[in-house]
C-alpha cells in the first residue's frame, strides 16, 4: 500500500513485557505503511531497544528512538532502575510516579515534531497504563490510541477490576465483575494482595484508576490478540469500552508462524547461540533427542519466580513423574532474580541426577523460549500465563499448565481453562501450598494423550490454526481470504487517516 509519510509516536510503559510488544507493533505497522515511527522512552529502555533494532533487518530503518528523562520523586530508587523487574512493591509505586512524570517531556517531544514537520503526528500509541496520553494528544491536535499488551479477556478483567473497586466483602469468597457474565465468577485468590486491599484511596488505585480511565477515553484500543480466539473477552471489552478494538496479534516473529511445526532450527540455533551463548544451543540439541510431544517446558516469564518451598515441591513432582523436562530456573522469591543460583534451593543432588538420567535440563536464567516451544518434542508448557508466553505457546499448538503469579495472569489462566479448554491450572501465587503429589498428578493428567491431555492438545491445535490464519496476506497466499489481523491493521490505519481528515477540517 502507498501512504503519505505519516508520523506515529509510541509511548510504552517501562517494562520489558511492554517494550518488546511495542517494538513488534512498530515493525508490523512499518510492514504495511511507510510511516515514520518514534518510540519514546527512558534511557535504559532506549539502550535495550537500540541493541534489538541494530540487530534487526534494515527494513525497519524508519523506526526512531527518542529519549525521555526518567524522573523519580524518590531518591531511594536504586540507580538504573527503569523496569519493574524484581522490584519490591514500594519501588513499583515509584515507577508509577515516574511514568506519570513522562507527560511534560512527551509534550515537549511532540511539540518539537509539530514545529519541525508543520503538522501533528498521525497519532500517539500509548500504553494502557499511560491514560494521560489521551488529553495530551487531544490538546496537540491528534489522537491517542491505547495499546494493551495483554489479551482481550485479561485486559477486560483488569479494566473492570480497577474501575469498579472494591470487589470483596469479608464474607464473599467469590465475586462477579461488572461486564462479565454471571458464569464467570472470580475467586478472591485471583486478586493480587494489593488488589484485595485496594479501595480507591491507596497508591495502587491512585495510579491505575486515572490511567486506565484515561485510556478508556482514547480513540480506540489495539490488542495483541486474534479476533477468532477470544470471542468472549472481545465482546466484554468492546461492550465495556464502547470504542473500536483492533486485534492485530500475534506480535511474534512471522518465522514462528510458518506452516512447519518447528522453526528453522539451524537459523534459530545460530540466533539463539549468538544471543544467549552455549546453553541455548545445548538446550535445542537436548530437545532433538526427545520424542514428539514428550517434554514438559517450565518457565515463569521474565519477571517472576516461585518460593523456595514451591521450587522443591515442583522439582520432586517432576522427578517422580519420570517425564523429560526443560526448566528455566531462577533464584526463588526474596533473592536477586539475576543472582547466583544455590543448589540448596533444590532437593539434594537434583540437577546432577536429572542430568545423569537424561530426564531433565535446567536452564539457568534465560532460555530461547519461542524456539523451545516450536520444537516438536514439547508436550506441555508449565507457565505463569504472561500474555506473550500464552500467545507463543498457542501459536505452536502447545497446551498449558497454568501457575499464574502476578498482573492479569490469573484472568488469562481462567480464560485458557474455561473458554479455550487448552489448560489446567496447577496452582496460583507464590504463597500456595502446592505439594509434589499434586504436581505429579497434574503432569500425569495432561500428558495422557487418551484423556484430558489429548483434548487440550486438540483444542490448542485448533487455536494454532486460527492464529496462523489471522496473519494470512493475499499477496503471499493468492486466492485466499486475508486474515483477520491483517484486515484489522488495515482498518486501524484507515480509521486514523479518516480521523486526520476530520481533524484537519476543524483546524
Ligand atoms: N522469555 C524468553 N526466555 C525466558 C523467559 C522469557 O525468551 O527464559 C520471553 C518469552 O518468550 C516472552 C517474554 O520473555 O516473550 C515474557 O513475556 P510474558 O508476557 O510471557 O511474561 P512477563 O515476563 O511479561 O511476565
Amino acid at each position: 500500500m502507498g501512504f503519505e509519510r505519516e508520523h506515529i509516536v509510541m509511548l510504552p510503559f517501562m517494562a520489558q513485557g511492554h517494550i518488546i510488544p511495542f517494538l513488534a507493533l512498530a515493525k508490523q505497522i512499518q510492514e504495511l505503511t511507510n510511516f515514520t515511527i518514534t518510540i519514546a522512552t527512558t534511557p535504559l529502555n532506549i539502550k535495550s531497544l537500540q541493541s534489538t533494532i541494530s540487530t534487526a533487518s534494515s527494513n525497519h530503518n524508519n523506526i526512531h528512538l527518542a529519549e525521555l528523562p526518567f524522573c523519580s520523586s524518590d531518591h531511594d530508587l536504586p540507580p538504573n532502575t527503569e523496569t519493574t523487574e524484581n522490584l519490591p512493591f514500594p519501588k513499583i509505586i515509584n515507577l508509577f510516579a515516574a511514568s506519570v512524570a513522562l507527560e511534560p517531556p512527551s509534550r515537549r517531544l511532540i511539540s518539537d515534531i509539530i514545529e519541525k514537520e508543520g503538522r501533528p503526528p498521525l497519532c500517539l500509541i500509548s500504553d494502557v497504563f499511560f491514560g494521560w496520553a489521551t488529553d495530551l494528544a487531544n490538546s496537540l491536535g491528534t489522537v491517542n490510541v491505547s495499546f494493551t499488551t495483554g489479551g482481550a479477556y485479561g485486559s477486560a478483567a483488569y479494566t473492570s477490576i480497577w474501575l469498579n473497586l472494591p470487589h470483596r466483602s469479608a464474607s464473599n469468597e467469590y465475586f462477579t465483575l461488572p461486564g462479565f457474565p454471571e458464569r464467570c465468577r472470580f475467586h478472591i485468590s485471583q486478586l493480587h494482595p494489593f488488589l484485595r486491599a485496594a479501595d480507591g484511596t491507596d497508591s495502587w488505585s491512585r495510579f491505575f484508576q486515572p490511567q486506565i480511565s484515561g485510556s478508556t477515553k482514547s480513540f480506540g484500543w489495539l490488542c495483541n490478540t486474534v479476533e477468532e480466539i477470544e470471542p468472549l473477552g472481545l465482546d466484554i471489552l468492546r461492550d465495556y469500552l464502547k470504542l473500536p478494538v483492533w486485534c492485530i496479534g500475534p506480535l511474534i516473529p512471522t518465522d514462528a508462524l510458518k506452516n512447519s511445526s518447528t522453526l528453522d532450527l539451524k537459523v534459530s540455533r545460530q540466533r539463539a547461540g549468538k544471543e544467549m551463548g552455549f546453553s541455548a544451543e545445548k538446550c535445542l540439541e537436548w530437545l532433538d533427542l526427545q520424542g514428539p510431544n514428550s517434554v514438559i517446558y517450565i518457565s515463569f516469564g521474565s519477571q517472576n519466580t516461585i518460593s523456595a518451598t514451591q521450587m522443591k515441591e515442583l522439582a520432586v513432582g517432576l522427578e517422580e513423574s519420570g517425564k523429560p523436562f526443560v526448566w528455566v530456573i531462577r533464584p526463588p522469591v526474596g533473592f536477586d532474580l539475576k543472582g547466583e543460583f544455590r543448589a540448596e534451593w533444590l532437593p539434594h543432588g537434583f540437577e546432577e541426577r536429572m542430568s545423569k538420567r537424561k530426564q531433565g535440563l535446567l536452564v539457568h536464567n534465560w532460555a530461547p523460549q519461542l524456539e523451545i516451544l516450536s520444537h516438536k518434542s514439547i508436550g506441555i508448557f508449565v507457565s505463569h500465563c504472561g500474555w506473550n508466553s500464552v500467545m507463543e505457546s498457542l501459536s505452536q499448538g502447545v497446551p498449558i499448565v497454568g501457575w499464574p503469579l502476578a498482573a492479569e495472569q490469573a484472568y488469562n489462566s481462567k480464560m485458557l481453562v474455561e473458554e479455550m479448554g487448552v489448560s489446567v491450572e496447577l496452582t496460583r501465587g507464590v504463597q500456595s501450598n502446592i505439594g509434589w503429589k499434586e504436581v505429579k498428578e497434574v503432569i500425569d493428567l495432561v500428558m495422557d494423550e487418551s484423556g484430558k491431555g489429548g483434548e487440550m492438545r486438540k483444542n490448542a491445535g485448533e487455536i494454532k490454526v486460527k492464529i496462523r490464519r489471522s496473519i494470512r496476506d493475499d499477496d503471499g497466499d493468492q486466492g485466499k481470504e486475508k486474515g483477520s489481523s491483517v484486515k484489522a491493521m488495515e482498518d486501524f490505519v484507515a480509521a486514523l487517516l479518516s480521523k486526520k481528515q476530520d481533524l484537519s477540517k476543524i483546524n
